[in-house]
C-alpha cells in the first residue's frame, strides 16, 4: 500500500484534504481577520505567473492597465439601484479617519467622522464609469478598454481559502463601446480568452456559457461564466464577463456624440478572474500527496534537492548542482527560460523532497554523492510519483540528457494534467436525465460521482423560475450556465414540460 504524504484523502474528506494541501504546500494561512488570508510565496508565486501570462493576453487584445482608488464614495453606488442592492449586504464601510482613547481603549473619534462614508471597493464599475463619463465625449473616443489589477473586499459570510475570501486579488476589465454589438463582441471575446487561458495555462478544462437571469452580476444585462469541475464533482465559477447594456452609462452619464451629432449612451462591459483560480488549480490537479502545479504557472518548474550531509563532500556536491542549474537554465519551455531552484536548506533531504512533492513542483531532482560520482541525477516526476510496485518512482539521467529532455517533459506534464481533468469533465456531465425522481436519485447517491447534469428548459421567469430555483435548492443544486454551442431544439423542458429553449447545466457548486 502506498503511504501518501497527506493525512486526508480526496475520496473520504475532500474539504479537509483541500485545507491540508493549502497548509502543507505552504500556499496560504489564516490571518486573524475572518475570511482574509496571508498568501505565502508558493501561492503568491502562482498568482504572479497567472498575472503575468493573463496580463500579456489582456494587453495583446488592446486593453491598457490603470489604477483606481480603493475607496469609493457611497453616493457612487446609489446611482445604480440593482448594483447597490446586489452588493449592499457585503460592503465594508469606512466612516472615520481618526481614533481617540476613551476609558483606555481606542475608538473612532466622533469629531473625525467622514462627511460621506467610503466603501472599500467590492468592484469598480461605479468609480471607473464616473471616469469614463469624463474621458468619453465623442464617438472618436470609443472604444475605451481598460483593466486593473487590484484587491477588492466583499464581506462574505461563508469563506474558504482562495475560493471565497472577504478580500481577494483579481483583475477587473472595464470597457465602453458605441454599440450593443461591439460591447457584446467584447464580452464574448473575453469569455473565450478566459476559457482558453483556463484550459491552456491552468490545464483546467471549463464549460463556457451564459448564466441564467437570476445568477447575473447585479445590474448586468447578460453574464457569462467559465465553470470548472472540481475533483469532488462540484462546479467552480472560475471567471465571469458581463454585458452591462446602457444602465451603468445612464447612471454615470457616459454619453458620446455620434458621427451624426446625436448624444448617445455608451454600452459597457466588465469582467474578472481572481485568486479563486488558484483554489481551482488545487481542486483540479491535487492528489493524495499534495498539489501538482501545471508547469506553466509553477514558480519553480524544476527543484534540485542536494543530499547534503554536513561533511566535506557538500561543497563538491553543491558545485555539481550549481553547474546543473546553469545548464538547465539555458533551456526553455513554452517559449520562456526554465525556472530552476536549488534547495540548499539545512533540512533532512527526505523532508525536502516531500516538501516539494506536497508543493507540487513538476520535476524534482535528487542528487547525492553517488549520483555525482556516477555523473548522474535522480529525476522524480510529480505526475508519475509511484511505480507499479507502489514505490517512489525515479530514473537516473545524465545532466546533459536531462537538460535536453526537460523542456519536452514539462510540456508533456502540462498536457497530461489537462488531459486527466478533461477526461473527468467529459465523463461526468450526464445528459439523459429526464425526470425529477431520476435527478434526485442521481444526486442522492453520495458514494457515486454525480458531477453535473445538463437538461433542457423553457427558461420561465417570475414565479415559475422561483419555483425551479427552490426545487433545485432542496437538492443543494444550482444552475451553472447555458453551455455555448448546446442546442435544445425539439426537446421539452425538464421542469415544465413546455417546449424548451435552451440547455442548462445543473450541479453542486462552491
Ligand atoms: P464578479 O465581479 O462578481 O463577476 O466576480 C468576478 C470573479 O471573481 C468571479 O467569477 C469569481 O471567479 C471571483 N470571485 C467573486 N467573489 C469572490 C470571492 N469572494 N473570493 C474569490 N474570488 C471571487
Amino acid at each position: 500500500m502506498i503511504k501518501h504524504a497527506l493525512k486526508n484523502r480526496r475520496a473520504t474528506d475532500f474539504s479537509a484534504w483541500y485545507q491540508e494541501v493549502i497548509t502543507e504546500a505552504d500556499m496560504a494561512e489564516e490571518s486573524g481577520v475572518r475570511g482574509c488570508m496571508i498568501i505565502r510565496p508558493w501561492g503568491y508565486g502562482m498568482w504572479e505567473r497567472i498575472q503575468r501570462l493573463l496580463d500579456d493576453q489582456i494587453k495583446a487584445t488592446g486593453h491598457e492597465n490603470c489604477y483606481f482608488p480603493i475607496f469609493i464614495p457611497l453616493s457612487y453606488f446609489a446611482k445604480e439601484a440593482e448594483h447597490v442592492d446586489g452588493f449592499a449586504k457585503e460592503m465594508a464601510v469606512v466612516t472615520h479617519h481618526r481614533l481617540i482613547e476613551q476609558d483606555g481603549t481606542l475608538v473612532p473619534d466622533p469629531d473625525a467622522k467622514l462627511e460621506e462614508p467610503l466603501i472599500i471597493r467590492p468592484t469598480s464599475e461605479t468609480v471607473i464609469g464616473t471616469a469614463f463619463a469624463r474621458w468619453i465625449q465623442s464617438w472618436r473616443d470609443l472604444p475605451v478598454k481598460i483593466n486593473q489589477w487590484a484587491n477588492v473586499v466583499r464581506w462574505e459570510m461563508r469563506t474558504r481559502m482562495f475560493l471565497r475570501t472577504s478580500e481577494f486579488l483579481w483583475q477587473e476589465g472595464h470597457t465602453a463601446h458605441a454599440t450593443r454589438d461591439e460591447a457584446m463582441e467584447e464580452t464574448l471575446a473575453i469569455l473565450e480568452l478566459y476559457r482558453s487561458f483556463s484550459e491552456n495555462v491552468l490545464a483546467m478544462p471549463v464549460i463556457a456559457g451564459e448564466k441564467p437571469e437570476h445568477e447575473r452580476f447585479p445590474g448586468a444585462v447578460a453574464t457569462y461564466s467559465i465553470e470548472a469541475m472540481m475533483q469532488d464533482g462540484k462546479a467552480l465559477q472560475a471567471g465571469t464577463t458581463h454585458y452591462l447594456g446602457t444602465a451603468f452609462a445612464e447612471a454615470q452619464n457616459i454619453r458620446y456624440q455620434s458621427p451624426e451629432g446625436e448624444l448617445e449612451l455608451a454600452h459597457t462591459t466588465s469582467w474578472g478572474v481572481s485568486t479563486r483560480l488558484i483554489g481551482g488549480v488545487i481542486m483540479t490537479h491535487g492528489d493524495d500527496d499534495g498539489l501538482r502545479v501545471p508547469p506553466l504557472i509553477a514558480p519553480h518548474q524544476i527543484v534540485i534537492v542536494p543530499m547534503l550531509r554536513d561533511n566535506d563532500e557538500d561543497a563538491a556536491l553543491l558545485d555539481y548542482c550549481n553547474a546543473l542549474v546553469a545548464s538547465l537554465k539555458q533551456g526553455s519551455a513554452f517559449g520562456e527560460p526554465l525556472r530552476v531552484h536549488l534547495d540548499k536548506r539545512a533540512l533532512k533531504p527526505a523532508n525536502k523532497r516531500w516538501s516539494w512533492v506536497k508543493k507540487g513542483a513538476p520535476i524534482i531532482l535528487e542528487i547525492g554523492g553517488r549520483d555525482m560520482a556516477a555523473g548522474l541525477v535522480t529525476v522524480i516526476e510529480r505526475t508519475a510519483l509511484y511505480g507499479d510496485d507502489g514505490r517512489l518512482a525515479s530514473k537516473a539521467m545524465t545532466p546533459a540528457d536531462l537538460a535536453a529532455a526537460a523542456p519536452g517533459l514539462l510540456e508533456a506534464i502540462q498536457q497530461q494534467l489537462h488531459a486527466e481533468a478533461k477526461t473527468r469533465l467529459d465523463a461526468n456531465i450526464t445528459r439523459d436525465i429526464t425526470d425529477r425522481a431520476a435527478l434526485a436519485a442521481h444526486f442522492a447517491d453520495a458514494a457515486a460521482y454525480p458531477g453535473w447534469v445538463e437538461v433542457s428548459w423553457s427558461k420561465p421567469t417570475g414565479a415559475g423560475l422561483e419555483a425551479i430555483i427552490e426545487e433545485l435548492k432542496a437538492l443543494k443544486l444550482t444552475m451553472r450556465n447555458v453551455p455555448q454551442g448546446s442546442d435544445a431544439a425539439g426537446s421539452t423542458c425538464f421542469f415544465t414540460g413546455e417546449a424548451a429553449v435552451e440547455r442548462i447545466l445543473i450541479g453542486r457548486a462552491y
